[in-house]
């Protein structure tokens, strides 16, 4: 395991502690799912990894867990117009920037974690913790603009 998931869960269980809740087996594997993913993703998609993984653990359970790691400030929810809340990890570096392009819906990530540690800073000095972020970069991508010049 690298060093920066094994920050992010003793932050976890720092949290845990804090407001007296369990480090339950369940909420392990799920965090464990999570960070190996590496990348956003949403509920049935998580759902799914532990499923793979034989962990049959129920989509509210999942779903109460990603709402932990966001108030334990590891994990921020992100929002792209498409229905769908996807998660990420907060950690270092970690964060992407979505350009989601109007025609086809494709969506392409990309490392924007400079613009984003100073957004982070700014809010901080606010005394403010970001938990969710909205990120609209909306546009056509490059295959579509193609195909209509
Ligand atoms: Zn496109």
């Amino acid at each position: 395991m690298n060093q920066s998931k094994q920050k992010v869960k003793e932050q976890f269980h720092r949290f845990l502690s804090k407001k007296r809740l369990k480090a339950t087996l369940q909420r392990s594997l799920i965090l464990d799912a999570f960070l190996d993913l590496d990348r956003s993703t949403h509920i049935d998609e998580l759902y799914l990894v532990l499923r793979g993984r034989h962990h049959h653990i129920g989509h509210a359970t999942v779903y109460r867990a990603l709402r932990l790691f966001i108030a334990a400030g590891i994990a921020r929810e992100i929002y792209l117009g498409d229905g769908l809340t996807r998660y990420q990890v907060d950690g270092q570096g970690q964060r992407r920037d979505y350009l989601v392009c109007n025609d086809c819906g494709t969506v392409t990530e990309f490392d924007n974690s400079s613009t984003e540690r100073h957004q982070d800073e700014a809010a901080r000095t606010m005394g403010f913790t970001v938990q969710s972020l909205k990120i609209e970069l909306r546009g056509l991508c490059s295959r579509c603009l193609t195909q209509q010049s």
